[in-house]
């Protein structure tokens, strides 16, 4: 029987016949091993029938996976020769599945064909937190996902407060829901072997605990904070809460946040008292 997943051969065979040479600049490393494939695809919870929206799908490795499963795959590919061959690769190895193709960055994505309900990709590790946190701002429809992300990048988004990864994607990550480690996965794993280890990262989102408008105010506070991770609040926000760090202390007193205290302490709740007292 023909393969339904993209083993070393064919990948090789693709790239060759793509005449693609995986660049940094665009993340570009593709998974061989249809078992890690799998394994990522479980993790997700993947449910037949529903849309799976998938970013950066390169050669297929996962996008086959997804299908496999009996997924609704969108997938937004930014490097045009990639997008354009998917639809074939497809319907090649498992013809009678559905996906929908996007050619576009997806940075700047705002409108997909469909409402997917997951994201499951291997990020491009460049851009990983910026495109986890646009979907997440654009596409309400996204219940939950798996990502598979550089390993120190995972982490992070999966620090709490006290944490010495803990950090702005921390924070910013926390607005949208909770965040878990879900697995490691070898480097060996991908072509070409990337000198970073990986990690699977699970995400549900929950309620959102304030407005659009407190969000673009929280994430302004939590950028200057973490821009000056050692400096105490009231001096890191003084600029942001009324010029000095006397009218910071006021406004970090009235959102009940010790003055004295450092980002790295704060949870997304007391980013966003600030930001409402800010605003009072
Ligand atoms: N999913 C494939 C796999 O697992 O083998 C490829 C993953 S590779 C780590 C990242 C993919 O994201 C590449 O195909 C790359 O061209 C694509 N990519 C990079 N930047 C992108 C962007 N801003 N928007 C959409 N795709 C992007």
């Amino acid at each position: 029987a023909s393969p339904r997943l993209l083993g070393p051969a064919e990948i090789r065979d693709l790239a060759e016949l793509l005449d693609v040479t995986p660049t940094k600049k665009l993340g570009q490393n593709f998974v061989h091993d249809g078992n890690t494939v799998r394994r990522i695809v479980q993790t997700a919870g993947v449910q037949r029938g529903e849309t799976v929206l998938e970013i950066g799908p390169g050669l297929g490795s996962l996008t086959l996976g997804l299908l496999e499963a009996g997924a609704d795959v969108i997938a937004v590919e930014i490097d045009g020769r990639l997008a354009a061959q998917l639809p074939h690769t497809v319907t090649i190895m498992q013809p009678g599945t559905r996906l929908t193709v996007v050619h576009d960055d997806a940075l700047r994505v705002t409108e997909l064909p469909g409402d997917p309900v997951r994201l499951v990709a291997n990020l491009p590790y460049n851009v990983s937190v910026p495109v986890l946190l646009h979907l997440l701002e654009h596409f309400p429809s996204l219940h939950s996902g798996i990502v598979m992300v550089q390993a120190e990048v995972g982490h992070r988004l999966a620090a709490g407060p006290g944490s010495k990864v803990y950090g702005g994607p921390s924070v910013k990550a926390a607005w949208y829901g909770s965040w878990r480690i879900a697995g490691q996965v070898s480097r060996m794993v991908f072509w070409p072997v990337p000198n970073v280890d990986s990690v699977l990262v699970g995400f549900e989102r929950g309620e959102q605990p304030g407005t659009e408008d407190e969000r673009r105010a929280t994430f302004a506070i939590v950028d200057a904070a973490f821009q000056q991770r050692r400096k105490m609040l009231r001096q890191s926000l003084s600029q942001l809460l009324g010029g000095t760090s006397a009218s910071a202390a006021g406004v970090l007193e009235r959102a009940g946040v010790d003055p004295q205290s450092r980002g790295e302490e704060l949870g997304v709740a007391e980013f966003l008292a600030i930001a409402r007292a800010a605003a009072a």
